[in-house]
């Protein structure tokens, strides 16, 4: 590597660290001993799958263990528009004619970074294939279009999310895939460390949270029976933020979980029943 090569590789490194390092400690409430199991994959860079219903506290998990080992952290929302491409970089025009630039899982592979890709099975098969290297003793990231093979940072992690609750099976994760990773369950904590969550995310009382939370229990309660999911713990957030608007216990949970959960009017209406059992 020449002198100027060197110095673009620090600059961009550097860039990487700043923009990515959570320098903030998140507040993360745990309700087993995730921290503790996830420390020991780590030690091991283990590929890991978090499994567990939307809203439940997967990504709050990765930002909070990301800050814990001080590695700064690249998430990633995968959606089927997504291609490799969007991963790992391509070729841009610039003033001097057209210039690789890194995707974002390349620059956590090459800086050390953990890479987190939320709802992984959304992306296409084909988008997936470019993590398998990475995932397995070889640790290398091909970038096909560059003509290079990047040796990942010992420091780098993938982790991945998942919820096997409303995913299709056209849409599970291949085998092939999924037993690259070591995999931790995730699910709604229990009442007391919910209600916590909620009093602290969103400021209402303890009152009010611990309603709020006994109402997602009769909402997880219609899994499968009108709803493909149960109000989530964010939505319980965003309920208890307007409440701390001023807005009536019943507004706020029309618009956040009721409209929210459900298009189907009879779905609707035992939903407005429970809201109403509560406040
Ligand atoms: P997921 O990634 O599982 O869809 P999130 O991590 O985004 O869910 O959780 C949604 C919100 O719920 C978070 O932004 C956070 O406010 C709150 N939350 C959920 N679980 C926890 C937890 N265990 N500790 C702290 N906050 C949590």
């Amino acid at each position: 590597m020449d002198g100027a090569t060197a110095f673009t590789e620090q600059t961009a490194k550097t860039d990487f660290l700043a923009a990515y390092r959570i320098h903030e400690k998140p507040f993360y409430q745990p309700s087993g001993n995730e921290i503790e199991l996830y420390h020991k994959a780590y030690q091991h860079r283990m590929p890991l799958i978090l499994k567990g219903p939307t809203g439940c506290g997967k990504t709050r998990f990765v930002e909070y263990m990301a800050w814990n080992l001080k590695r700064p952290l690249v998430t990633l929302a995968c959606n089927e528009d997504m291609t490799a491409s969007d991963l790992v970089g391509r070729y841009l025009l610039d003033v001097d004619g057209t210039a690789w630039h890194d995707g974002p899982l390349t620059l956590a592979v090459r800086y050390g970074g953990i890479c987190y890709l939320d709802e992984v099975v959304e992306t296409r098969q084909d988008t997936t294939v470019v993590i398998h290297p990475l995932t397995d003793a070889r640790r290398v990231l091909p970038l096909d279009k560059k003509g290079e093979q990047v040796q990942a940072h010992p420091d780098f992690q993938l982790v991945v999310s998942y919820n096997p609750g409303y995913q299709s099976s056209a849409k599970d994760m291949k085998p092939s895939t999924r037993q690259r990773f070591g995999a931790l369950e995730f699910d709604f904590p229990n009442a007391e460390i919910e209600a916590a969550i909620v009093v602290h995310e969103s400021g209402v009382t303890d009152e009010l949270a611990r309603r709020l939370v006994s109402l997602a229990h009769g909402t997880r309660a219609l899994k499968n029976r009108g709803l493909d999911e149960g109000a989530s713990t964010r939505m319980l957030i965003y309920a208890g933020l307007l409440m701390r608007e001023g807005v009536s216990p019943l507004d706020s949970c029309e618009m956040c979980i009721t409209r929210a959960l459900t298009d189907d009017p009879d779905t609707a209406e035992a939903l407005h029943q429970l809201v109403q059992a509560q406040f």
